[in-house]
């Protein structure tokens, strides 16, 4: 359940609320927003049975909440999320926004192939408009004899490149053993497809420092994929960035099936910002800019994309990554249809004043 406060509380009611609530042993979590606080009840709700939460000072109203995800549900937030990338004191550089009123586009190679072409893409993705940098390390591959990535140096070369172009990186993490490496060296963890129902592994980052992006399973339902979320965040960690990157479905003319419905569904399930990759959805350079404009036309918060110097000799997803021109060409083309759902892109406004702040 959760408590909506008059915006009149004062801090010592909110502290009694919470104390009544934790004596009880429920876990409770507080959201402010400007116009309201909620105060999120976490546990099993019979245990508040006898508590008169209405008539405590402070309480506007007490409200049931039936999901089964209770932090991700947009109820336990009193404003949508922005998460915030690269927003670490210790390490200067840009910060890109995801949530926030400009689109945040990342982009960059499957995989790092070396430091050069990694260097040359980062470059041309942060000119056209790009506010991240990705790229695999560590490569969850179909095949076991399939090129797997570079693993610790590839790390390396994203934390370099993080340096000399400003912008922040997100890499995949497949395994517990690799967080303390990837966090080390990257501004974001990336949760891929294949591992969005690893349950050890999601509550490892929920206690990571660094924002994590989930990556909807190939099969897992939008229900199960605020789940995966909840696991991340009951640890403590509410930097959740949630991605649809297209689902299996019986359709075999493209790699995936791009759910577009999902996007307007999470967005009104949960206050997590929500992004797409067009990329691995439908499988070809090709369908890369349409499923953009129909991810951005849908309320998509940004979008993750795989661009290549050289996409026909890339060590993997070369059919479905874009030139650097494409990129390019991909950028200007998206303008319009930024501007026709009421954003910007991730150059203007909010991510320029995230970058000068930082
Ligand atoms: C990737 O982003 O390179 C990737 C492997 O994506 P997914 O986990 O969505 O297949
Ligand atoms: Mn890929």
């Amino acid at each position: 359940m959760i408590i909506i406060t008059r915006a009149s509380i004062t801090d010592a009611e909110l502290d009694a609320i919470r104390e009544r609530i934790e004596q009880r042993g429920m876990r409770t979590h507080l959201s402010r927003g400007v116009e309201r606080t909620i105060i999120g009840c976490i546990g099993d709700e019979s245990l508040l049975a006898e508590v008169p939460l209405r008539s405590m000072p402070g309480v506007e109203d007490v409200v049931p909440v039936l999901k089964p995800y209770k932090l991700a549900s947009r109820e336990f937030a009193a404003a949508l999320s922005v998460v915030r990338v690269g927003d670490d004191p210790s390490r200067p550089g840009r910060v890109a926004a995801f949530g926030g009123p400009a689109i945040a586009i990342i982009a960059g190679p499957c995989s790092v192939e070396g430091p050069d072409m990694l260097r040359e893409t980062a470059e041309a993705v942060r000119d056209a408009g790009g506010v991240m940098l990705r790229g695999g390390a560590f490569k969850p591959r179909t095949s076991p004899y399939a090129f797997q990535g570079l693993g610790a140096s590839a790390l390396k070369m994203l934390a370099d490149v993080r340096r000399t172009t400003g912008m922040p990186v997100v890499t995949e993490v497949m395994d517990p053993r690799q967080i303390d490496d990837v966090a080390e060296h990257a501004d974001m963890l990336q949760v891929g497809a294949r591992n969005m129902q690893n349950f050890s592994l999601l509550s490892e980052l929920g206690r990571v420092k660094r924002p994590v992006l989930l990556k909807r399973g190939l099969s897992a339902t939008i229900k199960e994929l605020l789940m995966a979320a909840e696991y991340i965040m009951a640890q403590g960690n509410r930097d959740v960035v949630l991605c649809e990157r297209g689902i299996r479905t019986f359709e075999v003319a493209t790699r995936n099936t791009l759910d577009v419905a999902a996007v307007p569904v999470l967005k009104r399930e949960t206050h997590l910002p929500v992004i797409v990759d067009p990329s691995h959805a439908g499988g070809v350079a090709d369908l890369v800019a349409p499923l953009s404009f129909a991810a951005i036309a849908a309320g998509a918060d940004g979008l993750i994309v795989e661009v290549h110097p050289d996409p026909a000799n890339a060590l993997s997803d070369g059919d479905q990554s874009l030139s650097l021109d494409g990129f390019r060409e991909l950028m200007r083309r998206l303008a319009p249809f930024a501007a026709a759902a009421g954003r910007s892109l991730g150059t203007s406004a909010d991510s320029a004043r995230a970058g000068a702040a930082a």
